[in-house]
C-alpha cells in the first residue's frame, strides 16, 4: 500500500518524527511511504495540492495554517470515498475552524477550540461518557511514562494486545473535545486529578481515563487517531523520541495504520511488546535484531 505522510509547519520536532514514521510503516513491509513537505507557516498554500487519491493512506506529522479550500475539498472527498488516514499527537491541533476535519479526527485540542466543538469524553465504569461541560479543548501533563489500558480486546487494532502496558516517556493530552460522532475509544490512560496541567483554569489533572487511542469512521473512510508520540522540536540529531521508541507506540501505529488503510490487520503482536509495568524500547526505532 502506499502510504503519504504530510509534514512542514509544528513547534513539534517533524524533521525528526517524520523520519521515524516512514521507517516504522516500512517496517512492516505492507507500506511504501512518501513524504511531502509544506512551505512554512505565513506562506502561500495554494500551490500545496498533495494527490491524495494516489495512496492508501495518508498520515499527518503537523500542526500548522489552514490549506486551501480546494486542498481541503479534495481531502474529505478522498476520505469520503473510502481513503485511511492516520494522525498522531500534535497533529490534532491542526485545522480547528474545518468542521469537516475535526470530524474526521473526532477529538483535538488547543487552536482555540472552544467547549462548542463538542464533548469531551471519559472512560467511566465501562463505557464512554460525553462531558458537554465548560472549558476549552486541549490539556497536557508533562513528558512521564503513562500506562496504557486497553478497552477494546476485540478491535483488529489492539486485538492480542495485553490489557495493560506501560507506555515510555511521553507528553499525555487529555481534555481533548470534539464532535466524536462515530468514534470509538481502543484505548485510555488514567489522567491523577493532583497532576500538574497547563492549560485549564484549575491548573491540574481531570481525575478521569482519557482516550489516547481511538478511531473514526468517516463516510466510507477510516480514521486512526493517537494522542501519543510527543517529540521536542529541535534538530533531529540532538531529539530525544522515547515516546515513539516505545515498542507499544510503534505496534499501535503500524497497526493503526493498516486498520485505517484498509479497515483489517494482519500484524502480529511483536515479542518486545511492554508489559503492564515495564517499558520496552527499541533504539531509533530499529527492528530488533533476529535471535
Ligand atoms: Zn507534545
Amino acid at each position: 500500500m502506499k502510504a503519504l505522510l504530510l509534514n512542514g509547519q509544528s513547534h513539534h520536532g517533524w524533521l525528526a518524527s517524520s523520519p521515524l514514521v516512514k521507517k516504522i510503516l516500512e517496517q512492516t513491509c505492507l507500506f511504501s511511504v512518501d513524504i511531502k513537505t509544506r512551505p512554512p507557516k505565513g506562506s502561500d498554500m495554494s500551490g500545496f495540492r498533495p494527490e491524495f487519491e494516489a495512496y492508501d493512506l495518508i498520515v499527518l506529522d503537523d500542526g500548522g495554517d489552514p490549506w486551501s479550500d480546494a486542498t481541503n475539498a479534495a481531502f474529505v472527498d478522498y476520505i469520503s470515498a473510502g481513503g485511511g488516514v492516520a494522525l498522531f499527537h500534535h497533529s490534532c491541533q491542526l485545522f480547528h475552524q474545518w468542521q469537516e476535519f475535526n470530524e474526521i479526527m473526532g477529538l483535538a485540542g488547543w487552536g482555540k477550540r472552544p467547549a462548542s466543538v463538542g464533548p469531551r469524553l471519559y472512560w467511566r465504569d465501562g463505557e464512554v461518557v460525553r462531558d458537554t461541560g465548560p472549558g476549552d479543548a486541549g490539556d497536557c501533563l508533562d513528558l512521564r511514562e503513562n500506562q496504557i489500558i486497553v478497552r477494546d480486546p476485540a478491535h483488529p487494532i489492539t486485538k492480542g494486545l495485553p490489557e495493560k502496558w506501560l507506555h515510555a516517556t511521553d507528553e499525555l493530552y487529555f481534555n481533548l473535545r470534539g464532535p466524536a460522532k462515530n468514534l470509538h475509544v481502543l484505548a485510555t490512560a488514567y489522567v491523577e486529578p493532583q497532576a500538574e496541567a497547563h492549560y485549564n483554569d484549575s491548573g491540574f489533572g481531570s481525575g478521569e481515563h482519557e482516550p489516547v487511542l481511538f478511531t473514526v469512521d468517516y463516510g466510507k473512510g477510516r480514521c486512526f487517531n493517537t494522542t501519543l508520540g510527543h517529540v521536542e522540536g529541535g534538530t533531529p540529531a540532538d531529539t530525544r523520541a522515547d515516546s515513539m521508541e516505545c515498542v507499544g507506540f510503534i505496534t499501535t501505529f503500524q497497526r493503526g495504520c493498516e486498520w485505517a488503510a484498509s479497515g483489517n490487520v494482519t500484524q502480529d503482536v511483536p515479542a518486545d511488546f511492554p508489559a503492564e509495568d515495564a517499558i520496552s524500547i527499541r533504539e531509533k526505532c530499529e527492528l530488533p535484531s533476529a535471535a
